[in-house]
């Protein structure tokens, strides 16, 4: 069965459309016809930069890791058609020593949608049709509001960021940088206990959505007063940097109580200057965090549930066709936080 679609694809810096290709279903798998996308970070350094990090964009690649969809058609029974389903965009091998131990986050061939870690590139979620594995596919009721579960994915990796810290139940939390990961953050650790959460950002904007999304308390990066939490060596127990700024990174460390996790979620960030004595003398577990593994699984369940409600972090919906508004606006972080394309 052979399917067109149109698929919104970077070819390089600043350079995206969207084209007609051609999907390919052998009866093997899940056909899914795609809904709605978030936007992510990722998407954006692709289209801004034409890579992320290393990875440069070498051919046409189709964005997206956010997605979720219908089903068309479906190796497995259980899958009927028209079934909603969020699409998780890890695709691990289920061969090497961490797939088999559990820990599929790190597979050594870990293909993840719209990368150009690999040449060929692994195509992204961004298009009207596309063939998945089926056990990629989450279901979820029909009825449920599809801007909601579109978050899956980045709720999965506050949800993975959480777990990184260990139990949080009745604990005092930290939130540096409060983008959709950071605000998810907030939601995922009040969803599981944390006694007190207060946040940091640089924009007064973010820090009104974390506010809505379960922040006690908020402080502006800049000119806020964080004096009494430094105080003996520190007052929260836990502190989640998801900025990746240098200074929020040190920020975090002063915060953090004597014995107390910082997990480490934001990108970049790492300088010369990075204050390792803090480390060691305050004896702060630096734990890092990076995407998730049946996190997925919790995530639609807690969107589906409304145990957390992202909306506040949804800026905007465009339609597939004006891929590159999207892409500026979500560009824009004065505006924008969550952006959705809509096929
Ligand atoms: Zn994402
Ligand atoms: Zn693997």
């Amino acid at each position: 069965m052979n399917i067109d679609t149109q698929s919104c694809v970077v070819t390089g810096k600043k350079s995206v459309a969207v084209v007609a290709q051609n999907v390919e279903y052998s009866g093997q798998g899940t056909l899914v016809k795609i809904s709605r996308g978030g936007i992510c970070g990722s998407d954006l350094h692709y289209y801004q930069e034409g890579a992320v990090g290393n990875f440069k964009v070498r051919q046409p690649m189709i964005l997206g890791h956010e997605v979720i969809g219908h089903v068309v058609k479906s190796d497995a029974p259980g899958l009927k058609v028209d079934q909603s389903v969020a699409i998780n965009p890890s695709k691990p091998c289920k061969q090497c020593k961490y797939c088999l131990s559990g820990e599929e986050n790190q597979c050594i061939n870990m293909r993840f949608f719209g990368s150009a870690m690999y040449f060929p590139h692994v195509d992204g979620g961004f298009t009207q049709f596309k063939v998945v594995d089926t056990d990629q596919c989450i279901p979820f009721d029909n009825t449920l509001d599809e801007r909601v579960m579109a978050f899956a994915e980045p709720l999965a990796v506050a949800i993975h960021a959480v777990h990184q810290a260990g139990d949080v139940k009745g604990k005092t939390v930290f939130v540096s940088g409060v983008g959709p990961i950071g605000s998810l953050l907030v939601a995922a650790a009040k969803a599981s206990g944390a006694r007190e959460i207060v946040c940091a950002d640089m924009s007064q904007r973010c820090l009104d959505i974390a506010t809505r999304m379960g922040a006690g308390k908020t402080l502006h990066a800049a000119n806020g007063d964080f004096a009494a939490y430094a105080d003996e060596k520190g007052y929260f127990d836990i502190s989640f940097e998801a900025s990746g700024h240098p200074q929020s990174i040190t920020r975090c460390l002063e915060l953090t109580r004597a014995r107390g996790t910082l997990v480490q979620v934001g990108m970049g960030g790492v300088t010369p200057e990075f204050p390792m004595m803090m480390v060691i003398a305050k004896e702060i577990k630096l734990v890092g965090s990076f995407r998730f593994t049946s996190e997925f699984n919790t995530a639609v369940t807690w969107l589906g549930n409304g145990t957390v409600d992202p909306l506040p972090l949804l800026s905007g919906e465009y339609p597939q066709a004006e891929l590159e508004q999207a892409l500026n606006f979500a560009a824009d972080k004065s505006l924008a936080s969550k952006v959705q394309l809509v096929f």
